[in-house]
């Protein structure tokens, strides 16, 4: 199959390289000349352009930009396509993209693949990045089924764990173990950094070993994709949010009030209900 990949970073350049060791024909669209040179180099494409055009001979084209540049880039390149090409995204957030991007070509497919690093870039792209991890597909009801297919079996072929739903409920869920993680995770590194005693920051500094290193790597990730998930998903990280800091003032009360007993029975209720999350 012929696959255009604009946007050739971590998720654009881990994607070509999986579906060029697949044995599809990848063509990537990147900003700069640069990248495109790069990208050939490290084997995530066969050829690499700046031009949307570039892309009229491909069936599928997957957008792997920024969130704010997946709308205006299925508005620019529709015009190249042939009528029976498919357009999907990997976008963390799908109900502000899916409906525009649809009005530009109903053969859009919403999708996305959760995986991720704390790098980003295309260096930081890797072969079997999706493998084992959930990816996410958010047709509307009136997408064609033969679109929704097709990108179901590219995602299967990653060796993803393949989900469809609605793109609201979607960005619900996603709010509660992406999205909100990261907010948190970006509170705990802010707090932390305003500890008042510079002798204390230090040696917290110091000091900070796996614990600390797995709670704020989300925090301390990629700026621009933590402000993406915010501003695109505002309602759901909002209402997560909402429901954390309850859960914040609850567990304020427990320790004000030395409610042990409280505090390890949450802990215990933890420690049994996390396996179903990962
Ligand atoms: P990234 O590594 O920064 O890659 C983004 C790429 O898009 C860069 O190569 C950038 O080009 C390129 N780009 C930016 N504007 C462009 C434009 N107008 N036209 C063409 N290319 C453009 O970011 P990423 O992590 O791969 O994220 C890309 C998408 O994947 C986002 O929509 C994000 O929501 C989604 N996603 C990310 C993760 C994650 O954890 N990172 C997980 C799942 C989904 P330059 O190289 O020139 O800067």
């Amino acid at each position: 199959m012929k696959i255009g990949i604009v946007g050739l970073g971590l998720i654009g350049g881990s994607l070509g390289l999986d579906f060029r060791r697949l044995g599809h024909q990848v063509f990537g669209v990147a900003r700069r000349l640069e990248t495109c040179t790069q990208a050939i180099a490290a084997g995530a494409v066969d050829q690499a352009t700046t031009t949307l055009a570039s892309l009229n001979t491909v069936e599928v084209v997957m957008v792997c930009t920024p969130i704010a540049m997946i709308e205006p880039t299925v508005k620019e390149i529709a015009p190249h396509l042939a009528a029976d090409a498919v357009i999907t995204d990997v976008g963390s957030v799908k109900g502000a993209i899916a409906a525009a991007a649809s009005q530009h070509w109903p053969r859009f497919v919403g999708g996305h693949p959760m995986a991720g690093k704390t790098e980003v870039g295309l260096a930081a792209a890797e072969a079997h990045l999706f493998r084992d991890r959930a990816y996410v597909i958010t047709p509307l009801p009136q997408t064609p089924a033969d679109a929704v297919e097709t990108v179901q079996t590219l995602a299967t072929d990653l060796g993803a764990r393949v989900f469809t739903c609605d793109p609201t409920v979607h960005d619900r869920a996603v709010a509660w173990i992406s999205h909100l993680p990261v907010m948190v995770s970006s509170s705990l590194i802010q707090a932390c950094l305003h500890e008042p005693d510079e002798q204390v920051r230090y040696l917290a500094q110091q000091f900070a070993s796996s614990g600390f290193r797995d709670t704020s790597r989300v925090g301390g990730g990629n700026p621009e994709l933590g402000m993406m998930m915010a501003r695109y998903n505002q309602a759901e990280v909002l209402r997560s949010l909402q429901t954390y800091r309850e859960e914040l003032d609850h567990l304020i009360h427990q320790l004000q009030e030395k409610d042990w007993a409280a505090i390890e029975h949450t802990l215990a209720e933890n420690q049994a209900a996390r396996p179903s999350f990962l």
